[in-house]
């Protein structure tokens, strides 16, 4: 009798999501976790083991042996694939997706190979014997006992390339030398900045890591910039490592600087593992096996580190916790946070989230009790937030000031300039051309029932809401003050950039966007040329918002601030207060004063005012009071199905008959289940497959809705249609 493997096959782009049997064959020592060799069909591919059973539900006869398994460990540890299966049923998504999650690509399809470096080493006392038979006019073998016998061990290609490949090998035949193989890790840490020494925490940092240390739950550090969260995370991370457990530690990709893993290496050395995409595949393939092995006992990288192979988490650390980069918006699509919880009540360990500007539905949980709330409202070194001000872009504008730049905002950048000292120019991309505005007055076009700014659909030539899919003719009049002067959208970096050319020419000008960061490293080339450049000026997008440190900056522009705020989201005003806290942090962060100008069409608007007061909490009391009246979360769960084809009608199709049925379940669950709207998504066609959208709003504590709209997913199942399932989305796009 063989044992059957349940194996989930690993075939891209395919609706194959089931678990098929196969035979174990004799002698072979596969096991629950295994990447295997399959036959499947005509065809030979990979596979995973998630279970071992003694009979199938198939006859045996039909079943096809395992070819054989493909690593020497189980890449799949058992707690990443219970993992798996539940991100499977919360989110929808089928297995193998979950599963190419934490087996990254570079070792599937065995696309990428450990490095092994052979080291050659010289037996003296047969050296001694055998050169004097050797040829005087064998130079390589002669060159080569002689180099060897001062080195006493060299790398073998180096050597080979020196002497000649057939002297070494003879050698190593001869047994004059030795060989041994090693593994060698691709990814150099030692080219990193290793500059941070241990500092004594304060009173409050020395809380901090005691509350969190001493409690395995959800920790929500409220800490405004500079107060210490890092000590504090480096801490607390000390303390799980004694304990002989390891750490994940999550920042967002853009803050995922030399400089910031250099903090850490500096105090924990050779066990911290980078997991990120500016890592070669090799020295990305390196640092996930030396996770995965136990020799790396900290991992730190961007949102897909939470699915580093490491056992015994003693600490989950997500900082920047309000970025929007935690949240995959892309198949598969999950939420980091999700993901974490699950991993920290799987090693009961802490969960700790910091931030200075929370999500307001984080610190809602942490202030109704669901997650224990730590707040650091200092600065370390006591130095107060550089002062905001507030410049009112319509006024400029009627005074006959049709450039990006207020008066002030020269004036300042001149000064600046003139003293030899930094500034940073940000621009806001997100929502960029999505939304029409008056230039007069500053109105921009809204939803008359839902109260959030409506975008601009330039293939139907009409503005629409996102969420409740009302259509509306384009303006072009400003019902507000009359005027026509009503444009798409706001300047970009390339624009700003000639502009600050022509007002201060022979300045050196850095510009740091989408368009000038394609290339790995280069947006640390950037940063790192503007760090030497002063005087200087950096124009950027959301990228120099956050994570670096430029001393010499005394001035942060922000150029377009209400960019954000009509990004048609219900989030909208808490991320310009995010955006505009992260961006002014950058002004006047060691010994000079900063100052930060910020431009705005809406001056009077409540978010302006609490930012430029650095208040967060006023801010959180303003904006919960208004998601708990418009229902919004935390105060319900939105969820959007995406349904996308190839072919329009088929999309269309599946997402009516979506519709049809969901709207029973509406009315099943009443008051419960108050929002649906059906509709074709806001863009309309992504690489040539259709879209459409089914975004629905309900109070569902146990999850009794969501499982029924699965149940109905899948009962209008169609081979053509793919049907994705977003739960709180970023944006509806
Ligand atoms: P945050 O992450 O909250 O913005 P950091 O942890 O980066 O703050 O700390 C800001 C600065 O203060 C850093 O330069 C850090 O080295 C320094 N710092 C933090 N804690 C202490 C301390 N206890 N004593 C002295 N300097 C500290
Ligand atoms: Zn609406
Ligand atoms: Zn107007």
């Amino acid at each position: 009798m063989h044992m059957i493997a349940k194996v989930i096959v690993d075939v891209s782009n395919s609706e194959v999501d089931k678990v098929f049997d196969y035979l174990i064959p004799d002698d072979s020592n596969i096991t629950v976790g295994a990447r295997v060799l399959l036959p499947f069909g005509a065809r030979t591919i990979e596979g995973y083991v998630i279970e071992i059973a003694d009979s199938s539900t198939m006859p045996n006869a039909k079943l096809k042996p395992i070819i054989k398994k493909l690593d020497e460990t189980n890449v799949i540890k058992p707690e990443l694939l219970s993992l798996s299966l539940v991100l499977k049923e919360k989110y929808h998504l089928r297995l193998i997706d979950c599963l190419r999650l934490i087996v990254p690509s570079q070792i599937r399809s065995n696309k990428v190979k450990a490095k092994i470096e052979k080291k050659v080493f010289i037996n003296v006392e047969k050296a001694n014997e055998y050169l004097p038979a050797v040829r005087s006019n064998a130079k390589n073998i002669i060159g080569a006992i002689t180099y060897m016998r001062e080195v006493g061990s060299a790398n073998y290609s180096a050597l080979a390339s020196k002497f000649s490949n057939a002297s070494i090998n003879k050698l190593i035949d001869d047994g004059v030398f030795g060989v041994v193989k090693n593994k060698v890790n691709r990814f150099d840490a030692s080219k990193l900045n290793r500059s941070a020494q241990k500092v004594k925490l304060t009173e409050t940092q020395n809380n901090a890591v005691n509350q969190i240390i001493s409690s395995p739950k959800v920790h929500l550090l409220h800490g405004v910039t500079g107060s210490g969260k890092t000590e504090v995370y480096l801490e607390a991370i000390e303390n799980v490592l004694k304990a002989g457990k390891t750490a994940i530690m999550l920042v967002p990709e853009i803050s995922l600087t030399p400089q910031m893993i250099g903090i850490f290496t500096a105090r924990f050395g050779s066990i911290v593992a980078v997991l990120h995409s500016g890592l070669s595949d090799g020295e990305r393939y390196d640092e996930w096996f030396r996770l995965h092995s136990g020799e790396a006992k900290i991992a730190i990288g961007a949102r897909s580190a939470i699915f580093a192979p490491l056992e015994n988490v003693g600490i989950i650390i997500i900082d920047e916790e309000h970025d929007s980069s935690y949240i995959a918006d892309s198949n598969p699509r999950y939420n980091t946070f999700d993901v974490a919880l699950e991993r920290a009540n799987f090693n009961k360990c802490p969960l700790v989230l910091g931030s200075a500007t929370p999500s307001i539905e984080d610190y809602y949980y942490a202030k109704t009790g669901k997650f224990n709330l730590i707040e650091m409202p200092n600065r370390v070194n006591g130095k107060p937030m550089p002062p905001i001000e507030i410049v009112d872009m319509c006024s400029e504008f009627r005074s006959g000031n049709i450039t990006p730049f207020s008066k002030i905002l020269v004036n300042k950048l001149s000064s600046v300039i003139a003293d030899g000292k930094q500034a940073m120019l940000f621009i806001n991309r997100r929502g960029f051309s999505s939304f029409l505005m008056c230039r007069d007055c500053g109105y921009v076009p809204s939803c008359t029932s839902c109260d959030i700014s409506l975008s601009y659909h330039k293939v139907d030539n009409e503005l629409k809401c996102h969420y409740c899919g009302k259509r509306f003719k384009v303006i072009n009049k400003c019902p507000k003050c009359g005027s026509k002067n009503i444009k798409l959208g706001g300047v970009g970096t390339e624009q700003v950039v000639e502009l600050l050319r022509d007002l201060y020419p022979g300045l050196k000008i850095f510009r740091m966007d989408n368009d000038t960061t394609q290339t790995k490293d280069s947006h640390f080339q950037i940063l790192k040329a503007f760090g030497e450049t002063k005087p200087s000026i950096l124009v950027g997008t959301q990228m120099i918002a956050k994570g670096h440190d430029f001393p010499s900056v005394a001035l942060v522009g922000i150029l377009d601030s209400d960019l954000s705020l009509y990004f048609s989201d219900f989030r909208a005003t808490e991320k310009t207060f995010q955006l505009v806290t992260q961006v002014s942090g950058r002004a006047g962060r060691a010994n000079i004063n900063g100052d930060v100008i910020l431009q705005t069409y809406y001056p009077k608007h409540y978010v302006y005012k609490l930012c430029a007061a650095y208040n967060y909490v006023g801010f959180y009391d303003k904006e919960i009071n208004l998601r708990e009246t418009t229902n919004f979360p935390p105060f319900s769960t939105i969820l959007r199905l995406l349904v996308t084809s190839g072919s329009d009608d088929k999309a269309k199709a599946l997402a009516h008959n979506l519709f049809i049925k969901l709207k029973d379940l509406k009315t099943k669950y009443k008051e419960k289940f108050y929002f649906l709207e059906a509709m074709k998504s806001p863009v309309g066609k992504i690489k040539n497959k259709y879209r459409y959208q089914l975004v629905m709003r309900f109070t569902d504590a146990d999850n009794k809705i969501i499982n029924h709209v699965y149940n109905v997913v899948d009962s209008v199942h169609d081979k053509a249609v793919s049907t994705f399932v977003e739960i709180n989305p970023l944006s509806l796009t």
